[in-house]
């Protein structure tokens, strides 16, 4: 479809089509100046036109080659026809009527007709039969006045020819209202299209010109005729030889428009030409001194006819607003903003997307009426706020959009109009005291390019701008993309939960003064079907904000559990298990931890839980949750350590709050320059040292990574430590084999 319009036209000038267009004129010329030799010319020219379409067929190769064929069959039985006339004539005879002439002639005709009526394939095109009936009925009054009644009444012909001409007037007039269909249903208009529709309208106008005259005088056609009939014939094959002619048939473009101006100018045209061929008839029937009276009513009915046609003009026009208008606020609808945004602009605009927070509770509360209400209002506002040659629409229920010319400059300020305008109380009974406020998705949609992508990208910065709570959202590409890559990342992470992708490594944790294996830290490990690890620090935080957490949590758990069995058994060996704060603020957590423990029969000793401190950052009763969980556990002799600790929440006072039991110095502090004694380092690291003994917490440094990291902090009084320079995360199996290896050395020291 799409082709049709991008695609230009190649040039006419090919040299075929040139030398076509000489032979011709030259052709016709010759009729013209030897009129001895007509017959034979004609035939000439039938075989050139015979010869652009075949060529022509060939050559451009059209999709639809059917009304192209029964072309070449037209011309090919006209051809024949004249070809029986040219043997048969005589100086004195006129061959008899019907000849075998007469018969090729008429099946021309028919083959004619047909190649207008499957000039567009059957079945794709619905309407244009009203228009071709008008043009039916309009052409008709014509023909009738010019061509029937003389034919009929004037009792020149009588028998097989009146039958014969008969057939022909009707089959012209069939001719355009077939043309006429296609003309309505169709918009393609390339060079081959309109030379066709030249041709068959050059057709019809010569031919009832002609048997106008015909039927009121014996004699030779006149000279323009015959240029009429030639040219028609000549476009036909100049028709074919274009190279747009492959696109010229068949499934063209519909055409959407109901009433065009030009349509309606036809109509009008048509109504006042029959008027006026009734009113020179009725003045010439009319006994003398009569006339007068006649034409008042015509013209009276005339005008009523095209005042009928501005009445139903306005209604289309009514209609068609309707389609554009949404009619609660009156603004333009989603059509129109499609519309405005496929059209291409030299300046940047700007695309917003809004929506009011909550409306559906508003629905809910106080009735759809008030919420129509709102919808309205806000509809002036944003009506009232925008730039005045903005488009405004809404979109749906409360989503609304604002397009405009302008910069990210504009978009900010535009916000900071709308946003406001939106907040106002909205003087609907008992939603005056409460704030309704709005989310606001911009794009800004570049010079020259053409808004396809701008809807959808709005509505992503919307969804933004709703989750971030923070009114406006701009979308950005680098972000967008980013966004896509997180959401398939969290696709493929739910495909892996339940398989062997996720596993559990663990990471030893030493007691600085003995360097003994006293814990182990148990950390997620989610590897690819190919072998390639993800790192939780990218898949953990989207977890978290999907919230598949929760089972990822749960599954964790299950299996720290059914490990710890072993190394409980073996090595009383605790673990650590980092928890998230979504975990935390189910009430039904430490039961279920509780309960996996004792179903494995191991004590609330063998398990220490980690948080971070964010698990308060969240609604007071949310904390309180957390904090109940948490104080379970502990009473069942769970430990609680918080993790990274130094880095999440500025605020000590939750050191109070949270029931804990050991200090996860962040990794950050275990830095290369407390080995080089750097003064601030040291001085951090002591007072969380500090701070643990005086909350009689024990201090646990993470990430040591050399010796005389170790050493330092063995200094300073921490006493744990965990990282690479101890010992890397690994499978359960490796921490056997160390602590296997850990109890062989004790013995040979206890012996
Ligand atoms: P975290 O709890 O602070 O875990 C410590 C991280 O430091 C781990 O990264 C560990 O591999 C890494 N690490 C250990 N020793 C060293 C070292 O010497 N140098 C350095 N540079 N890093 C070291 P990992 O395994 O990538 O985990 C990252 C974070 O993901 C964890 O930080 C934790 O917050 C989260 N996480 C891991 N497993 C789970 C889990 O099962 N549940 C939850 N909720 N979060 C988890
Ligand atoms: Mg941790
Ligand atoms: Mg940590």
């Amino acid at each position: 479809m799409l082709s049709y319009v991008t695609r230009q036209d190649r040039p006419a000038g090919s040299a075929l089509l040139r030398w076509y267009v000489v032979l011709g004129c030259s052709l016709m010329a010759a009729i013209l100046l030897v009129p001895a030799l007509r017959l034979w010319l004609y035939i000439l020219v039938a075989c050139l036109v015979l010869a652009g379409l075949i060529l022509g067929i060939r050559r451009h190769r059209p999709v639809w080659a059917r009304p192209w064929w029964l072309l070449v069959g037209a011309v090919g039985m006209s051809m024949v026809a004249s070809l029986g006339w040219a043997v048969t004539i005589t100086e004195d005879e006129l061959p008899p009527y019907p000849s075998i002439g007469d018969l090729f002639y008429c099946a021309s005709m028919g083959l004619l007709t047909a190649s207008v009526y499957w000039w567009v394939r059957p079945g794709r095109y619905r309407g244009g039969l009203l228009d071709a009936a008008i043009a039916l009925t309009g052409g008709g009054a014509v023909v009738w006045v010019a061509v029937a009644e003389p034919l009929l009444f004037g009792g020149r012909f009588e028998g097989a020819h009146l039958a014969g001409y008969l057939l022909y007037v009707t089959n012209d007039l069939l001719i355009l209202a077939l043309t006429v269909r296609v003309v309505v249903v169709t918009r393609v208009r390339t060079v081959a299209y309109r030379m066709m529709v030249g041709a068959a309208t050059v057709w019809v106008v010569t031919d009832t010109a002609f048997y106008a005259a015909l039927f009121r005088e014996q004699g030779e056609a006149a000279a323009w005729i015959q240029v009429g009939w030639l040219s028609a014939y000549l476009m036909i094959g100049a028709a074919a030889l274009h190279p747009s002619m492959s696109r010229s048939t068949g499934s063209m473009p519909r055409n959407a428009a109901l009433l065009t101006r030009s349509r309606l100018v036809a109509y009008v045209v048509l109504i006042v030409l029959i008027a006026g061929l009734d009113a020179v008839r009725a003045v010439a029937a009319a006994p003398p001194g009569h006339g007068g009276r006649m034409i008042v009513v015509l013209c009276l009915g005339c005008i009523t006819s095209v005042l009928l046609i501005g009445r139903l003009a306005q209604l289309g026009a009514a209609l068609d607003e309707r389609a554009h208008v949404d009619a609660l606020t009156g603004l333009g609808n989603r059509t129109v903003l499609q519309n405005e945004l496929n059209r291409h602009q030299p300046h940047d605009r700007v695309l917003m997307m809004l929506d009011l927070n909550g409306f559906r509770d508003i629905n809910a509360a106080f009735g759809h009426k008030a919420g129509d209400a709102v919808l309205v209002e806000s509809g002036h506002r944003l009506r009232a706020s925008a730039p005045s040659d903005a488009t405004v629409v809404r979109l749906d229920a409360d989503a609304f959009a604002v397009l405009t010319r302008g910069d990210d400059d504009l978009l900010h300020r535009l916000a900071g109009r709308l946003l406001p305008a939106l907040a106002e109380p909205y003087p609907v009974p008992g939603l005056t005291s409460r704030r309704v406020e709005a989310s606001v998705g911009a794009v800004i949609i570049p010079a020259g390019e053409s808004g396809t992508t701008a809807l959808r990208d709005a509505e992503l910065a919307l969804e933004e701008a709703r989750t971030q709570g923070d009114g406006l959202a701009v979308f950005d590409s680098g972000a967008y993309a980013q966004w896509r890559a997180n959401r398939d990342l969290i696709t493929e992470l739910q495909h892996a939960i339940g398989t062997d992708e996720l596993s559990m490594h663990y990471q030893p944790i030493v007691e600085l003064a003995t360097g003994r294996i006293v814990a182990a830290e148990a950390l997620l490990r989610w590897f690819r079907p190919d072998g390639a690890p993800v790192s939780p620090g990218r898949f953990i935080p989207l977890a978290e904000q999907s919230g598949d957490i929760l089972v990822i949590g749960e599954w964790v758990l299950g299996r720290v559990c059914s490990d710890l069995a072993g190394l409980w058994s073996g090595y009383r060996l605790p673990v650590t298990v980092n928890v998230s704060a979504h975990q935390l603020r189910d009430t039904g957590f430490a039961a279920r931890l509780l309960d996996r423990l004792r179903d494995v029969g191991l004590p609330g000793e063998a398990l220490i839980v980690e948080i971070t401190e964010t698990v308060l950052m969240t609604t007071v009763t949310d904390a309180a949750t957390t904090i109940g969980q948490l104080q379970q556990l502990r009473e069942h002799g769970v430990r609680i350590a918080i993790d990274d600790f130094g880095t999440g929440y500025s605020s000590l006072a939750y050191l109070r709050e949270l029931p804990v039991d050991i200090l996860k110095m962040d990794g950050s502090f275990t830095s290369e320059q407390i080995e080089a004694g750097g003064p601030r380092e040291i001085a951090f690291v002591r007072t969380i040292v500090d701070l643990g003994r005086s909350l009689d917490l024990c201090t646990l440094a993470e990430a040591v990574e050399t010796e005389g990291q170790a050493q330092r902090l063995r200094e300073l009084g921490c006493h744990l430590a965990q990282g690479y320079h101890f010992a890397r995360p690994a499978p359960v199996t490796r921490l056997h084999e160390l602590l296997a290896a850990q109890r062989a050395t004790s013995a040979e020291a206890a012996v």
